[in-house]
């Protein structure tokens, strides 16, 4: 029996909001907080009357989401409800899909890969490491025990239109479709793993490639797409049962740098609103007759396509938010997009 606080999500879509605490900068600032969470599925935000005075309103925006988070959940109430359910998902031979969005800052990482404690991050509480906690769980259920099924995983980036395999140095990989539409990575690192310890070790060094090369914390990473994905195979065979496919998106905030004067940033700007967009459509046209989902779109959506497809598919979206003021018009931005997708 189901108890008031279980997660009900027989929908093949979920979509929730997260809120940060105020971090330091904020604090320091002064920043006022412009969300309010009346109840569980509910989330007021407050438009600041002037970018000046910023202690004063002057209205309010109300969303209704299937869960709204405020700044002390923690990672593991955030996983009950959103990845945790699609688990068995892939045990039964569908495609789960969790996607972080939101502006850079937000708490994307931290939900997906781990909390953070200064620079060291928890890999064991991000929804990577969970989602891997129970796939193993799973295994040894006596429904599946003497399925013999070979657990592995895929860690790879998207940069624009460039694919880069965060399990190989960075390599840069190719997407092929064939006649059949089957999109294939070419040469994607598939590691076979036998215990959560084996996930996590590929969790920490795809997240650690991921960062590689940068100077400060949120440059390179905030502008690619990471894909972190379990798959469940078939012993022999190599016929995939299910893939849980987690995706850490780009900060929104980026798909709106298309003004921007240096080409190169402009250009990823496109790119990534571009992904953003499609993405947003091959959601909504999940579980939906005869709706058109534009894979094609972005390399996103193209390399996800297996996800969108089948109605056992199942999708959840984690939109994360910062609460101060001035992150107000890219708060707004997120749950418009948050509210559109369902
Ligand atoms: P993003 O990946 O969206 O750019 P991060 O996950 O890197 O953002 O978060 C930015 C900073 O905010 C990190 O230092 C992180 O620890 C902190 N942070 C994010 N979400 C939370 C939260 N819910 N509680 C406490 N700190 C958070
Ligand atoms: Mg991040």
């Amino acid at each position: 029996p189901l108890k008031a606080d279980d997660p009900v999500v027989e929908s093949q879509i979920t979509v929730c909001v997260r809120k940060r605490p105020l971090n330091d900068k904020e604090q320091r600032n002064r920043e006022v907080d412009v969300i309010t969470i009346p109840s569980k599925d509910r989330l007021i935000l407050h438009e600041p009357k002037n970018k000046v005075d910023l202690t004063k309103y002057l209205e309010n925006q109300q969303f209704r989401f299937d869960y709204v988070f405020d700044h002390t959940t923690t990672n593991d109430v955030i996983y009950k409800f959103t990845a945790q359910p699609l688990v068995k998902t892939i045990f039964e031979g569908g495609m789960a899909t969790c996607f972080a969005y939101g502006q850079t800052g937000a708490g994307k990482t931290h939900t997906m890969g781990g909390e953070f404690k200064g620079k060291h991050q928890n890999f064991t509480n991000g929804i990577y490491g969970l989602v891997a906690r129970d796939v193993f769980t799973y295994l040894r259920d006596p429904r599946y025990r003497n399925m013999n099924y070979v657990v592995s995983a895929s860690f790879f980036e998207i940069y624009g239109k460039m694919v880069f395999d965060l399990l190989a140095k960075k390599q840069r990989l190719r997407v092929l479709e064939d006649g059949q539409q089957v999109v294939q990575v070419v040469g994607l690192t598939e590691r076979v793993v036998g215990s959560v310890n084996d996930v996590l070790e590929l969790i920490q060094k795809g997240s650690l490639e991921r960062m590689c090369g940068q100077t400060s914390a949120n440059t390179n990473s905030s502008r690619s797409h990471a894909v972190f994905q379990i798959l469940i195979r078939h012993p022999g065979l190599k016929k995939l049962q299910g893939k849980f496919s987690l995706i850490d998106l780009a900060g929104n905030e980026r798909g709106a740098d298309t003004s921007k004067s240096n080409r190169q940033t402009r250009i990823e700007g496109a790119d990534i609103n571009k992904s953003l967009l499609a993405l947003k459509e091959c959601i909504r046209a999940l579980g939906k007759k005869g709706a058109h989902c534009p894979f094609r779109g972005s390399k996103l959506t193209q390399v996800l396509r297996d996800s969108f497809i089948g109605e056992k598919s199942r999708t959840c979206m984690i939109a994360l938010i910062s609460p101060g003021v001035a992150s107000w018009e890219h708060t707004l931005n997120t749950l418009r997009y948050a509210d559109r997708v369902k």
